[in-house]
């Protein structure tokens, strides 16, 4: 059941803020509304809050609540849908592409740690990164994309892991190398998000909780204002952002079959004490394998390990998450068989078809951004970042990004998860039989 308060996971319970703001009742004015506070809303906010606009950001239930307070916190150069944004981006741009592919892999790093540092974020960020080989087959696309990030200026951070080195950095036997990467990086996604929004309050943003918008009104003329509607209340703005990423169900004749729901399990362990930590990944490094439906895995400030898979393209919730994860988690850390779970939750990631992330505008005044298909902590903060410089009157970034195509699926969402399921069944068979 969905609740407007947090829920019971390991982000809620190791949150450093337990600031409450309050819900939207009467009518009000902004420049710009946010709808949703997950990082694509409240990474605006901040953006927005920074060149000196008037914002407002209302959320539903909590600041953090959906897939930014739930996910693997894991923030990777990883682009989902990168072959095909460089295919269109290529004929779109030429040469250019280069420059906004690096743009789209790395600097969603570089927001967050200039953002960690200058407002002071107490989120336990760690560089390093290790992206493994399933199989030995997939060690050829692995190495090919670690020559791209050497050749993107990258070198000094990035390099391969045969067998044998893997299995000193990782207590598992298994994987067949990797690319181990210092540049990404893991951190306790919801401490940067209530940080995130914190910053904004500081710089004159207001922001709402347990407010869920239902209706908006967009602007007529380009000079005119859209009015965001909750059940007590309103708010007139010049611009409206819409990130409410693949929880929201606004502008369903503009966006309907672009964006589809994807429930991914997570789960933390029991804490297991420094040395066993240690023993299991002595560097401390972030995990994920080269399976389409893949495993991630990191540990936590307090030495628990946090692990996620099990995707269900359905939409459906999974049926406990815990025993759904523990062969995979057993399979990995063979030492840690029995392991007692502490919390087990799902989240909901916003997928797109053709994996490409969608950035876009409605009407004169509406812009939205979603559908990071499970890669979003670097890119939303990208997209935030592309979408004030939209607001402000800086416009060449977004219009080349927001005429990326995206497959529309032309049914409704149950119909549209069903045939992404399908798909998906289809690699997870072709990965086992690989
Ligand atoms: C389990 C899981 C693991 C993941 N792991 C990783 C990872 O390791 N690395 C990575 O890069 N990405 C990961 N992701 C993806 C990443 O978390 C998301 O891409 C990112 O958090 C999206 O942020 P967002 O703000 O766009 O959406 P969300 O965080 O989902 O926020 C949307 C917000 O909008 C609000 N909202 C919706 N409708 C309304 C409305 N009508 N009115 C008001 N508010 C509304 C919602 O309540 C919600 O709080 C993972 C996702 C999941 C689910």
């Amino acid at each position: 059941m969905q609740t407007s308060e947090r829920i019971d996971n390991y982000y809620t319970a190791s949150r450093n803020d337990h600031t409450s703001y309050p819900a939207l009742i009467g009518n009000h004015s902004a420049d710009v509304v946010i709808v949703g506070a997950g990082f694509t809303g409240v990474a605006t906010a901040v953006e927005l809050s920074e060149r000196g606009y008037n914002v407002a950001v209302i959320e539903a239930h909590r600041v953090g609540w959906g897939a930014t307070g739930r996910n693997g916190g894991q923030v990777t150069g990883s682009l989902s849908g990168d072959a095909a944004i460089q295919q269109q981006l290529q004929t779109m741009v030429g040469s250019d592409s280069k420059e906004l592919m690096h743009l789209l892999r790395w600097h969603g790093h570089d927001i967050i740690k200039q953002r960690v540092q200058r407002y002071n974020i107490q989120c336990d960020l760690q560089h390093g990164h290790l992206n493994t080989a399933y199989r030995e087959s997939d060690i050829p696309d692995l190495q090919k994309a670690m020559h791209n990030a050497q050749n993107a200026g990258l070198s000094e951070h990035v390099r391969w892991l045969d067998k044998t080195e893997v299995q000193e950095k990782l207590a598992t036997p298994l994987y067949h190398g990797g690319v181990l990467n210092h540049y990404n990086m893991h951190l306790h996604s919801l401490n940067l998000c209530l940080g995130e929004a914190a910053a904004a309050h500081s710089l004159g943003a207001t922001l709402y909780e347990q407010s869920p918008v239902t209706d908006i009104q967009t602007a007529t003329t380009a000079t005119g204002k859209a009015c965001v509607k909750t059940a007590n209340g309103s708010i007139t703005a010049s611009t409206v952002i819409v990130a409410g990423n693949a929880y929201h169900r606004l502008f369903q004749r503009q966006l309907k079959g672009l964006v589809f729901p994807a429930i991914l399990g997570n789960l933390t362990t029991a804490p297991l004490g420094e040395d066993l930590a240690r023993k299991i990944n002595p560097d401390n490094l972030a995990v994920y394998d080269s399976r389409m439906v893949l495993d991630y895995y990191r540990l936590t400030a307090d030495n628990r390990l946090m692990f996620g898979g099990g995707t269900n393209y359905s939409g459906r919730d999974i049926n406990n998450v815990a025993n759904a994860l523990r062969p995979g988690l057993e399979a990995t850390f063979p030492e840690l068989k029995g392991i007692d779970i502490d919390y087990a939750w799902t989240g909901t990631a916003g997928i797109v078809v053709n994996r490409i992330p969608i950035i876009g505008k409605i009407g004169n005044n509406v812009y939205f951004a979603q559908g990071y298909s499970g890669h979003g902590m670097a890119s939303s903060h990208i997209m935030a970042e592309i979408m004030a410089d939209a607001v402000s009157g800086t416009q060449e970034r977004f219009d080349v990004l927001s005429k990326l195509k995206h497959v529309r699926l032309p049914v409704g969402q149950q119909a549209g998860s069903a045939l992404i399921a399908l798909g998906m069944a289809y690699y997870q068979l072709k990965d086992r039989f690989r």
